[in-house]
């Protein structure tokens, strides 16, 4: 598909001919349920008597007119892109087309409630995506204003970048966008026709509309009050929290303003709760689509309510970086996506409730961001992005995580006020326009002093990460030398300046103090610490204090085996994090045995307090005992930590978080009679554990149990989806059918989602999980040369979304053998023409049991 993978030259040279003023693009919503009318009038400048193209992905072009004059589509349209000969140094370009509905969360995706059978659409244009619903230049640094008309049912809400206007209702018409009968009752239909936006780039325009339920507030900014939005399905409007979700909002706009010295650009603000949604978010101008997951129809863990407000404020942070000044093309990803996690993070910590949100950064966002760099496919932060194909495989935790973590260095680096100002300066310069990397540095070099060019080199444009680790010599209990060496892997040997601190901590009355600290950069393979000569040795000595580097840890010998002897004395949950953090990497690096790892989390998880950190340890257990422990030691440590999940889930406080993860957990283990008797006891409600709500998501959680140890079958799955007949039940209840354990189960599941085409993308998800989800992995066996066979097909036939989901997530991992290893490695060996995207992915899958297998060496002894 060449032409739909537009690459980067071709994008510079296009924009070196043409550029953008308007579009008005006018959707007919009410022509059936597979497709939808489309018109885009653009008007553009042009080097007059040049050649360029439009994109467009649509079924069937009808009419295609250039300044007045005729093309033919057939000779016009082809491969995506519409070819427009002779340009004028001013034209107008008219394209009526008929555009597809998605159910794979890109373009237009069409869903209809199962609970009521309603229609709700909505769009998602990132990366190149706009061009599935009109015409249209599709590159960020072709900004332009976009003025959207659209006839729909009368009694949907329309909602788009600009403000909803009054819609006109033009009598009758069949509605078949009404319901989902194509045949239905005429019903009202009317149009709505939005102002023209601000010039923004295509990628971030949007359009949703359906009977939407609505809470509406508004805030005050420095341009005035912006009215505030917050929208979902109808049916799950009894289960909307928009307080909460209003609250961290408008902390927000508060912080954002005063940090960029930048009032909101756009004329309101709307939050929209989507089904089937393929990200957590999406920053559209003033019009942001949220997971729906995010909406909460029982009890969640602590953690994703945090997550969900770091979303909220990322996507907001986004409005001043990555809207109103916009990435010349996709190379700048990182450092959209980057700073959007940096400044919501930052004001997570500093202007809500959350004021622990670098501990979860840590936990969490660097634990990806180190996984990442340690694979074969790991990249420079600032990537080669040649073409769209490349730019989609890279919202990766180089992108998102480590860029975030290195943009968390920059700052100590150059320090918080003068990066800051240099902020300031960079909006003010650049509103409504493009800009790269370099527009950026300049400012902060400019207000900070500090040589830039050096530091992006080295942390920009090469990869891979760094371990550091203190050498101290003593003598009488008096530190006499100390120093933190550097090293890198010898893939990329790169050494790097950081900005650290070092602490020292004395246990005292059972807990960890802090007694010093000091602040140093560091450079090269070794570097000095004068200011703990002559200081007592300390109980625990943390390189990284504060988690200001991004670099691997290790702690010293004595300073290890203090902390993992009281690892519960580590009161203060980031260096706490810091500590677990090595002992996974070493676990990881086959220096530390997986068997030890999961003894040390079991003694921990009936304690842990923070909800992110007990997520962690749970997470990384499971990973130790399915795929590193040595298989002849798995059934005894898996069956030990089932029982320990157990112990810890019946001991858990009634009705908190640790009860609920820690149910979680144990359910996805569960397998002794005991266990299974317990999940039949809740689900039925004979019995109970204290504090415990059994509501309709933890009894898909049991029932899903149930049905992995082979104890629920067809039946009851169906019945149960009955009692809860709504989009989540439908995903919830693939999930359990896919995770029976017979041939018969896995196979379904296998054709369903990877043979046919159709499934919507949630579903698709979760039937991957269930069928990956097994106690006896001879189930998957068959299915490490399927896999293998399906890969070619898979990538080619179904669009980016639905491939990348099918590839990374119905590889067999948890077979994690030798004969897994080799089958991956000779597709590898076999297929160097292969696209790049499938090949990437494939070799992640490769380096992942690549690291299982030598961590089972490692516990096996
Ligand atoms: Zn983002």
């Amino acid at each position: 598909m060449p032409g739909k993978n537009l690459t980067r030259d071709e994008a510079a040279a296009r924009s070196a001919i043409v550029s953008t003023d308007s579009y008005a693009v006018s959707l007919d919503l009410t022509t059936g349920p597979d497709t939808f009318g489309t018109v885009t009038t653009v008007q553009f400048r042009a080097t007059e008597g040049a050649e360029s193209f439009i994109d467009l992905c649509a079924p069937s072009v009808s009419s295609i007119v250039l300044n007045g004059e005729s093309l033919d589509p057939v000779e016009h349209y082809a491969d995506s892109r519409i070819r427009l000969p002779r340009l004028a140094a001013r034209n107008t370009l008219t394209v009526e087309a008929t555009g597809a509905y998605m159910n794979t969360g890109e373009g237009m995706h069409r869903f209809v409630d199962p609970a009521d059978g309603e229609v709700y659409l909505y769009t998602q244009f990132e990366v190149p995506d706009s061009r599935r619903v009109f015409a249209v230049f599709e590159q960020p640094d072709l900004k332009a204003t976009f003025q959207f008309t659209v006839t729909a049912p009368a009694h949907w809400q329309l909602i788009s970048n600009q403000p909803t206007p009054q819609p006109v209702t033009a009598g009758s018409k069949p509605g078949a966008g009404q319901t989902d009968s194509s045949d239905a009752t005429p019903g009202d239909i009317a149009t709505w026709t939005f102002e023209p936006t601000p010039p923004i780039s295509s990628y971030i325009t949007a359009l949703v509309a359906g009977p939407y339920a609505v809470v509406r507030d508004e805030v005050a900014t420095r341009a005035g009050t912006v009215p505030l939005g917050v929208f979902c399905r109808r049916s799950m409007e009894q289960y909307l929290d928009a307080d909460n979700v209003l609250e961290a909002t408008k902390a927000g706009f508060t912080f954002f303003e005063e940090e960029f010295d930048q009032p909101y650009p756009f004329a309101k603000y709307d939050q929209i709760f989507t089904p089937e949604y393929n990200a957590g978010a999406m920053e559209n101008a003033g019009c942001v689509t949220i997971v729906e997951a995010y909406i909460f129809r029982g009890k969640v863990t602590e953690a994703i309510i945090e997550r969900r407000a770091l979303t909220i404020l990322h996507e907001l942070a986004h409005m001043w970086f990555g809207d109103l000044v916009t990435m010349k093309w996709w190379d700048d990803l990182w450092l959209n996506e980057s700073f959007a996690e940096w400044a919501s993070t930052t004001c997570q910590a500093e202007a809500t409730q959350w004021s622990q949100a670098w501990t979860t950064f840590a936990t969490a966002e660097k634990a990806w961001a180190y996984r990442q760099d340690q694979l074969s496919s790991t990249h420079p932060i600032a990537a080669d992005m040649v073409d769209l194909e490349a730019v989609e495989v890279n919202f990766d935790g180089i992108t998102y995580a480590k860029g975030a973590s290195v943009l968390k260095q920059l700052v100590a680096y150059v320090g918080r006020e003068p990066f800051r100002d240099g902020l300031r300066s960079y909006f003010a310069k650049h509103a409504w326009g493009n800009t790269t990397l370099a527009d950026l540095l300049t400012e902060l070099e400019a207000t900070s002093g500090r040589d830039l060019h050096t530091w992006s080199q080295l942390w920009l444009e090469t990869a891979g990460v760094n371990t550091l680790v203190p050498q101290v010599t003593s003598q009488d209990g008096t530190i006499t030398a100390a120093s933190i060496t550097q090293t890198a892997p010898d893939e990329w040997p790169t050494l790097r300046p950081h900005r650290l601190a070092v602490g020292c901590y004395d246990l005292v009355d059972g807990e960890f103090v802090r007694t010093h600290r000091v602040e140093l950069d560091i450079d090269g393979a070794s570097t000095q610490v004068p200011d703990l000569v002559g200081r007592p040795v300390p109980d625990l000595l943390l390189v990284n204090d504060d988690d200001l580097a991004y670099a691997k840890i290790r702690l010293d010998e004595a300073s290890l085996a203090a902390a993992l002897a009281q690892p519960r004395a580590l009161v203060d949950s980031l260096p706490r994090s810091q500590v677990l953090a090595a002992a996974w990497d070493m676990t990881r690096d086959g220096e530390m045995a997986a068997s030890d790892y999961v003894s040390l989390a079991q003694q921990l998880l009936p304690f842990e307090t923070e909800s992110n950190l007990l997520r962690s340890l749970i997470e990384q257990s499971s990973t130790a005992v399915l795929t590193y422990v040595a298989p002849a030691k798995r059934a005894a440590v898996t069956a030990e930590l089932e029982s320990a999940l157990l112990d810890a889930t019946r001991e858990a406080a009634g009705g908190s978080d640790a009860q609920l993860q820690l149910l979680t957990a144990w359910a996805s283990f569960a397998r002794s009679p005991q266990s299974l008797e317990l999940l039949r006891g809740l689900l039925s409600g004979e019995q109970a554990l204290d504090g415990l709500i059994v509501d309709q998501d933890i009894r898909w959680t049991l029932l899903t149990a149930l049905a992995t140890a082979g104890a629920a079958d067809e039946t009851e799955i169906d019945a149960e989806l009955e009692r809860d007949d709504t989009a989540t039940g439908r995903e919830k209840a693939a999930r359990a059918l896919a995770a029976r354990p017979t041939a018969e189960a896995k196979e379904t599941a296998w054709r369903d989602a990877v043979e046919h085409d159709g499934l919507p993308n949630a579903v698709l998800a979760q039937t991957a999980l269930g069928f990956g989800r097994v106690h006896d992995t001879a189930l998957l066996e068959p299915y490490v040369e399927r896999y293998h066979s399906a890969l070619s097909s898979v990538w080619e036939s179904r669009t980016h979304h639905i491939a990348e989901s099918i590839v990374v997530r119905f590889y067999p991992h948890v077979l994690a053998d030798q004969h897994l290893l080799d089958a991956t490695v000779a597709w590898l060996d076999a297929s160097p023409e292969a696209p790049s995207g499938l090949r990437r992915t494939v070799a992640e899958n490769r380096d992942t049991v690549a690291r299982a297998l030598k961590a089972q060496e490692r516990d096996a002894g």
